[in-house]
């Protein structure tokens, strides 16, 4: 069946561009947008099958807003910088060092001919599902940088290509906190596919973002009968996650400590190791530290894109451990709803998101 969509008459001046995007990349030729060097941002220029988006505001990945804070010795003028820099250089916030972006706020300005089957219209409040890291954008002044949630406010422009998921934004929550919440959307619907009825989950980074959402999807797959270990190295955030009540045990620990993140979570799955293990930090180097405290035939998700895939693969191998290990994929079927909804259903992790990102 062909996803072509069908051009209406009369709107043949406009050209239509490729669904995936392609026809933004300047280089190298032939590349896809996500891992071309520079985009074409440009928003004058009209392709029938975009959709053109007013940014509001970029929320920043956890690991790309942290390797910028620390590459600036925390001066947030620096981060400023440089992220004016990489957009300029590349026409889209692609981190080089990290190599992740985020996702963005925003006002649809025009919907092209060919994406009205998007179902936005002008004036729609939206967040980009898609990745900043091949969302071509231009910025012509930050208007704040804000640490806590690792967004920055912004004058700009985005455009999303036809293959690009994006959502509407809820009305019944602060935009700030359902932002923060659909940057991460991905995590918890694999929790759900991955975690099942009276198994044992670790989550490492437990007390971030990505980290409450996937111990409390993990809380209601594995039920009472199964067990929730979070492991969380900033104590604040550790205590906040105790409070809620949703972890069997929470250990503040280093997660770059192999041996540490065993003997915090070998206690509690009855020495064997968890079934799963979620890596949700914001850091690299915890690859090992997942592995070592999963059992046998286990399941490992890198959901940080701190992960290194060569670190976590030879690492298991190195160590003679048979896991299998999932990268994290940020999309899944309807994963934007289903966040949304496991947030909405528990007043108290709603209270403690809304207090940090709201
Ligand atoms: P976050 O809210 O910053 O959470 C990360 C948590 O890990 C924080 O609580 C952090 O504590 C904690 N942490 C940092 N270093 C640690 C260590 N050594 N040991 C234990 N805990 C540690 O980040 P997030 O927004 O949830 O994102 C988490 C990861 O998901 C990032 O790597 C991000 O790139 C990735 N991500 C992936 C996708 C995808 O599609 N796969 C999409 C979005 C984000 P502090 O507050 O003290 O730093």
């Amino acid at each position: 069946m062909s996803h072509e969509p069908t051009l209406p008459a009369g709107t043949t001046s406009v050209p239509p561009g490729d669904l995936l995007g392609t026809h933004r990349v300047l280089s190298p030729p032939g590349a896809m947008p996500q891992p071309a060097e520079r985009l074409d941002a440009d928003p004058s220029r009209e392709f029938s099958t975009e959709i053109l988006v007013d940014v509001e505001t970029l929320n920043i990945d956890a690991a790309s807003f942290r390797q910028m804070e620390e590459a600036s010795g925390g001066d947030l003028k620096g981060v400023e910088r440089l992220v004016l820099e990489t957009i300029a250089r590349r026409g889209k916030q692609h981190n080089p060092v990290t190599g992740s972006g985020g996702m963005l706020l925003g006002v649809v300005r025009r919907v092209g001919a060919q994406a009205t089957d998007r179902g936005l219209a002008v004036g729609d409040r939206v967040a980009t599902l898609a990745s900043l890291s091949l969302t071509p954008l231009t910025v012509r002044r930050i208007l704040a940088v804000r640490p806590a949630s690792a967004q920055v406010d912004v004058e700009g422009t985005a455009i999303l290509f036809h293959s690009a998921p994006v959502a509407k934004m809820p009305t019944d929550m602060p935009e700030r906190l359902a932002l923060a919440l659909l940057d991460v959307a991905g995590a918890a619907p694999q929790v759900a596919r991955l975690a099942q009825p009276g198994e044992a989950v670790a989550v490492l980074g437990a007390g971030g973002k990505s980290g409450l959402l996937c111990a409390a999807e993990a809380r209601r797959r594995v039920g009472m009968e199964g067990r929730v270990i979070g492991v969380e190295s900033f104590p604040a955030y550790a205590e906040e996650l105790r409070a809620l009540g949703i972890c069997d045990a929470v250990v503040v620990a280093d997660a770059r400590d192999p041996l540490a993140v065993r003997d915090a979570v070998l206690p509690h799955t009855g020495g064997a190791g968890a079934d799963l293990t979620l890596s949700c930090v914001n850091v690299g180097g915890v690859e090992l530290s997942a592995i070592v405290a999963t059992k046998d035939r286990g399941k490992v998700y890198y959901f940080a894109m701190s992960t290194s895939f060569t670190a976590a693969a030879l690492g298991a191998e190195g160590i003679g451990r048979d896991v299998d290990l999932y990268i994290g994929n940020g999309y899944a079927h309807h994963h934007a709803a289903h966040t949304l909804d496991l947030v909405r259903g528990s007043e108290a992790l709603r209270g403690l998101l809304a207090s940090r990102y709201g």
